[in-house]
């Protein structure tokens, strides 16, 4: 395994939109062990492939550093209830904000090895990977901050 760099706010990479990953070999499962080892050295609880400088549609997520998903071509199919979230992110340093974000969502995607699965997450899981999965649109929390925060 071996840290990457994190590309930070202001790095077009963050802006664009990601490509589904039609392989699942071993390139992808390296990619995989970097960006959990990337997650954890900076003391994250996600990570999506454009802050990695890849762009493909995978995330990785730890909402507590001992439960670790790895998500790869998600899509979020369906959603419930609204929380406000106080979001940071590890491209954008130094920010903080609340968020408006589903309190419930139903999660398909792939595991490294082309399996794929669904996953129902809530509260905190689920605002983690609300957040990571708009990174592989280009979307930033930022964005979506409530004016006040900004
Ligand atoms: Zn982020």
């Amino acid at each position: 395994m071996a840290k990457r760099i994190i590309a930070t706010n202001g790095n077009d990479i963050l802006r664009k939109r990601c490509r589904e990953v039609t392989e699942f070999d071993d390139r992808l499962g390296v990619l995989l062990d970097d960006m959990r080892e990337t997650m954890i050295d900076a003391d994250g609880v996600g990570l999506a492939g454009p802050q990695v400088g890849v762009l493909k549609r995978v995330a990785v997520v730890s909402p507590d550093g001992y439960d670790f998903y790895e998500f790869i071509n998600p899509i979020i199919v369906k959603s419930s209830g609204t929380q406000l979230c106080r979001e940071g992110c590890l491209s954008v340093p130094g920010v903080s904000g609340e968020v408006e974000r589903p309190k419930k969502i139903e999660v398909v995607a792939y595991d490294r090895y082309g399996k794929r699965f669904t996953l129902k997450a809530e509260g905190f899981l689920a605002n983690i990977c609300c957040h990571e999965f708009d990174h592989l649109d280009g979307i930033l929390f930022i964005d979506k901050m409530r004016s006040a925060d900004k």
